[in-house]
């Protein structure tokens, strides 16, 4: 496969944005590869700037459930921008954009619209913090919640350390506030809660995406709902990433859990930048012009975000031609990738929720960070070149989702599984070598 243009084009952002990106994970370091350049998307498929097409798993980061360049989408967004790209003032799709969320996911009944996944749960910290009058929050370890300050923290080893910061640039001032917690591990929160009162909230994503799929083990989030009733804490969960994704209410309406605060983005924006928190009316009316916690965007509640978002929600409704779909592309994918990587004796699991899903390089069963952190690297770099050479694209990274959109036909997957084929009897001839050497 042929990138040269894509390999000129790398040499010079190189030279104007650090790394030659805009977000760290696009320059494909973690796998040994350089990017390829994006000329346009349609569907499931990306087009480079060489010619080469791939069938997209990455389908931004999730965020483009109906696919690149729906043409329902872009009609409507082309009309929105006719009337104006940005009003700093009240507009009536906010208002619908909230009706059609709060419906969904009823845990939120008042809620703030803002530009990305990271003000989000950025907002909501401030808010728990605020309104408990509390500065500790819990995190788990693997879970991303975007570059916030206080949640760039995991635990450096052990259970309930102090949080050590991932990042530069974090005050250890701050990063102390930060508790980390194991991912279905109830007790290593009991543990953090039993020693600290000063704690405001605990912030999770209750299926976790950002270590790859992790699915929470029966009892683990109606045991978190009961310890932060008992305890006056807040419980956030950060759905940007499930939000509209594994069901149309969400995680919250797969495991029947109310969360105090819940954030969204990626999939409400339909692939424009939006993010929006909410929750109990009685907390969100602490917010600023109502309450004393300040929060603002000159450009939140953007009208063309907001349109694409009411689009993309009104669409995904029809439960059987949405969600219907990708649950069950997502199960005959997996069932058949499995199939496939017994028979080339390739130790691999697949964790996955309608939607979405990650195949780990692991022996056994993977429910939480260390398990997936025991994946093998290598054999995952070696994967994820062959399939882009096949015209695949998944994530340049064993820890991601991959993500199904409703252009993800049937076609589609058939065409995904000849790739895995070729793919995996590679790899068991690599890993054979290895393993005499
Ligand atoms: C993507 C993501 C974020 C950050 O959203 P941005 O829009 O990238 O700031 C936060 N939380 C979760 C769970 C995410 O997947």
């Amino acid at each position: 496969m042929n990138r040269e243009k894509s390999h000129k084009l790398y040499e010079a952002a190189k030279k104007l944005l650090p790394g030659g990106v805009n977000s760290p994970v696009r320059a494909f370091a973690s796998v040994g590869e350089e990017p390829f350049y994006v000329r346009r998307g349609k569907g499931a498929y990306l087009f480079d700037v060489d010619g080469n097409k791939y069938l997209d798993y990455v389908a931004s980061w999730g965020a483009i459930i109906l696919g690149h360049a729906d043409d329902g989408l872009v009609r409507e967004i082309t009309s929105a921008i006719q009337e104006g790209t940005s009003f700093g003032a009240c507009h009536p799709y906010e208002i619908d954009l909230a009706q059609l969320i709060t419906e969904a996911f009823p845990s939120m009944e008042s809620m703030r619209l803002v530009n990305s996944g990271t003000e989000a749960t950025m907002s909501a910290i401030r808010l728990a913090r605020g309104f408990t009058g509390k500065n500790g929050i819990i995190k788990f370890r693997g879970c991303y919640h975007g570059h916030v300050d206080s949640l760039l923290v995991k635990a450096g080893s052990g259970l309930a350390t102090f949080g050590i910061p991932d990042s530069k640039g974090i005050p250890g001032d701050l990063a102390k506030h930060t508790y980390v917690a194991e991912f279905n591990r109830l007790e290593s929160v009991a543990a953090i809660t039993q020693k600290n009162e000063d704690i405001a909230c605990v912030i999770l994503e209750p299926i976790m995406g950002n270590m790859g799929v992790i699915l929470p083990e029966k009892g683990f989030l109606s045991g978190l709902r009961e310890l932060c009733t008992a305890k006056g804490i807040l419980l956030i969960f950060d759905e940007v990433m499930t939000g509209f994704r594994v069901a149309y209410g969400g995680a919250q309406f797969l495991y029947n859990i109310r969360p105090d605060l819940t954030c969204l983005g990626k999939v409400i924006g339909g692939g424009f930048p939006i993010g929006a928190f909410g929750g109990r009316k009685d907390i969100m009316d602490r917010i600023a012009p109502l309450g004393d916690v300040y929060q603002a965007g000159t450009l939140s509640g953007n009208p063309i975000a907001v349109r694409a978002g009411i689009y993309v929600i009104k669409y995904l409704k029809e439960e059987s031609a949405t969600y219907g779909l990708l649950r069950r592309r997502g199960e005959e994918l997996k069932a058949a990738v499995l199939e496939c990587a017994h028979r080339y004796e390739i130790p691999y699991t697949i964790n996955n929720v309608t939607g979405m899903f990650t195949g780990f390089f692991a022996k056994g069963e993977v429910n939480n960070y260390d398990t997936a952190n025991g994946s093998d690297r290598k054999a995952y770099e070696i994967f994820f070149k062959g399939m882009l050479n096949e015209g695949i694209f998944f994530a340049p990274s064993q820890f991601e989702a991959a993500f199904l959109t409703l252009f993800h036909t049937d076609d589609e997957i058939a065409k995904t599984l000849n790739a895995y084929e070729k793919v995996f009897r590679n790899l068991k001839g690599i890993l054979q070598t290895e393993s005499m050497q």
